[in-house]
């Protein structure tokens, strides 16, 4: 039994209403490892960093039971970089920088360990070598769950179509929902989508929560609102994190259950912004993340007593 984490191990820098920060450690699986290790133990990392990426932070993931043997470390070459600057409101950002470096030549080898692997999280990659990863397992996943962004629908859209068909969950914002349906409303866009290959999609709103669709049902989890929210980058990754995290602990990737895995998502996410880069998904003990879900509880628990019932 394990989860499967593939994705970018990155630095960023970042600019917001609050401040910039020079590089710092960033990247869609670091994200995902960290949230998702509050949950579930056995997670394989496959990834790529230059030798410029700092001990201290793989000695982190090391700390929070996150395996490396599927981290390559490149050489004399530089990890991938990503800069972005947010707007005002902080629910939108321009890419300022996106410097592949390592990722350009990048051959993801799974670990023999890891090749029945029963989750499987594609975090934020080139969408070819997302697809790499899942013709290297000897067996099909329980589940496939897929994040990416509009940087990939830019450039590579044939090659994430084909690899969205391969997929079973896929998340993605609601603007990114937007260009790859070409649909507005995002209940048609959810539609569309779903008739891609998925089973299950959610679309993420920032602050204003994320939407969770099958064919059939729809469902709502909200963002908790925070009295400061310090960097939005990594949100996304930290609720996939903990979203396949709680799956992958429970065992159980039902509608029901993935209604519970966005909560879980989500108050990974709140984390998350409250401080700049990881910091703040580093050193979380059970009972933080059990208070947090609770506030969640609390948000939108309410009882009704309707008229004619
Ligand atoms: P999020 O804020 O959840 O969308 O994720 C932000 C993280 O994604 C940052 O830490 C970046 O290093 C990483 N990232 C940004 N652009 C890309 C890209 N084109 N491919 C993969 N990862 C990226």
């Amino acid at each position: 039994m394990s989860l499967l984490v593939v994705g970018t191990v990155a630095f960023d820098a970042i600019e917001t209403p609050f401040g910039k920060t020079d590089k710092i450690v960033g990247g869609a699986a670091s994200y995902i490892s960290l949230a998702a290790s509050y949950f579930y133990k056995n997670i394989q990392l496959v990834s790529v960093v230059g030798d410029d990426f700092p001990d201290t932070f793989l000695n982190t993931l090391k700390s929070q039971g996150v395996k490396l043997d599927g981290l390559q470390i490149k050489k004399g070459e530089k990890s991938f970089f990503w800069s972005g600057k947010y707007h005002n409101d902080l629910n939108s950002r321009d890419t300022l920088d996106t410097q592949l470096n390592v990722l350009e030549t990048f051959d993801p080898v799974v670990p023999e360990t890891s090749k029945n692997c029963e989750f499987l999280m594609l975090g934020n990659l080139v969408p070819a070598v997302q697809q790499k990863v899942i013709k290297q397992l000897t067996s099909r996943p329980k589940l496939i769950v897929l994040d990416t962004m509009n940087f990939w629908m830019d450039i590579a859209l044939d090659d994430l179509k084909e690899t969205i068909k391969m997929i079973d969950v896929l998340t993605i914002n609601d603007s990114e929902a937007r260009q790859l349906s070409g649909e507005y409303s995002l209940v048609k866009a959810a539609q569309k989508i779903l008739a891609m290959g998925p089973t299950t999609l959610v679309i993420k709103k920032g602050e204003h929560g994320a939407l969770l669709f099958n064919k059939d049902e729809v469902f709502f989890a909200p963002a908790l609102p925070l009295e400061e929210v310090f960097d939005p980058t990594g949100a996304g990754d930290s609720f996939a994190g903990g979203f396949i995290g709680y799956l992958a602990k429970t065992q159980d990737i039902s509608f029901e259950n993935m209604k519970r895995a966005i909560i879980f998502g989500s108050a990974m996410a709140s984390f998350t912004v409250q401080k700049f880069g990881t910091e703040r998904l580093i050193g979380l003990s059970d009972a933080d993340v059990e208070a947090r879900v609770q506030e969640f509880v609390n948000l939108v628990q309410f009882d009704i007593a309707l008229v004619n019932n």
